[in-house]
């Protein structure tokens, strides 16, 4: 294992689930924070970059994963193939570990955590 310490890793987002979102859990190509946040399906956490719902479908649009003008409801969720999907393109919510520097799998995520990322509101109230 390498030392963390040394390697400049950015603080990992623990979560709190009876509270809101940690100050590191924030978007990694805006100023938001304090939001739902989606990141890449399948990469190691050390690698992980968070998305907010904007960032999310500019990045997923560029990527032909999704169709441009695809929308995030207030509800964390896109139309995609005539279903509600929290999914957007290739990215997932992302639900960080109460106790461990990584993130719940997709299909993982206890239902604390599912109800944690649901209470984020989608978009900063502030534009
Ligand atoms: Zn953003």
């Amino acid at each position: 294992m390498s030392n963390d310490s040394a390697s400049g890793r950015v603080a990992f987002p623990y979560a709190d689930y009876a509270s809101g979102a940690p100050d590191a859990y924030r978007c990694s190509q805006c100023p938001a924070h304090g939001v739902k946040l989606w990141r890449q399906y399948q990469t190691c956490a050390d690698y992980i970059k968070l998305l907010c719902c904007d960032c999310a479908v500019h990045d997923q649009v560029v990527r032909s994963s999704i169709e441009p003008g695809t929308v995030v409801g207030d509800d964390g969720k896109i139309d995609f193939c005539g279903m509600r999907s929290d999914q957007i393109g290739w990215l997932v919510p992302a639900v960080p570990c109460e106790d461990d520097d990584t993130y719940w799998g997709y299909t993982s995520v206890p239902q604390a955590g599912v109800e944690w990322w649901k209470r984020l509101p989608t978009r900063s109230a502030k534009q």
